[in-house]
């Protein structure tokens, strides 16, 4: 059993949290608040960076510190490797949005489906992609013309009908 302790504001006596051994205040709302509001003002006595943090507009304190972003990347790599792919995603969409506005493709569908495996051996494909949408435009050909017909062909002097004899 754990001895009590005095909780320093309201002055009950409570048992400090086995995760907390050093725990000083009680659990109840208003003394944590109470605590949290204390520490932020020691905190703004005696650490020049947090105050400076504290008074600044994030913006500012952003162009005061233009590093922070680049240490963050460089310590979070997966969550800049994440916003590339939301920026690629957004660019395609981008392109194919212009491409629908300048193209002379006239019938620019949108399909539910969103990958088409055409033939055997492309199971790889879905699986080993990592974009999340892929949309293929295909072009048709235009229609062969079909072969002339005879009928249609320039009749030859010798073939036509012997009415002027
Ligand atoms: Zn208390």
């Amino acid at each position: 059993m754990v001895q009590g302790r005095r909780c320093r504001y309201c002055e009950h006596e409570f048992q400090p949290s086995k995760y907390q051994p050093g725990q000083l205040v009680c659990s109840q709302p208003d003394c944590q608040r109470q605590r949290r509001a204390d520490y932020h003002r020691q905190k703004i006595a005696a650490d020049p960076e947090y105050r400076q943090v504290c008074r600044e507009s994030p913006q500012k304190w952003r162009s005061r510190n233009p590093d922070y972003w680049q240490l963050y990347r460089e310590k979070h790599p997966e969550s800049v490797e994440r916003n590339r792919q939301r920026q690629r995603v957004r660019d395609r969409k981008r392109r194919l949005g212009d491409l629908a506005n300048n193209n002379s493709a006239f019938d620019l569908k949108r399909s539910a489906a969103e990958i088409w495996l055409l033939g055997s051996g492309l199971e790889g494909l879905a699986n080993n992609n990592s974009v999340p949408a892929q949309v293929w435009i295909l072009e048709a050909l235009p229609p062969r013309k079909p072969p002339q017909s005879e009928s249609c062909k320039q009749q030859r002097p010798g073939a036509q009908p012997a009415s002027a004899g």
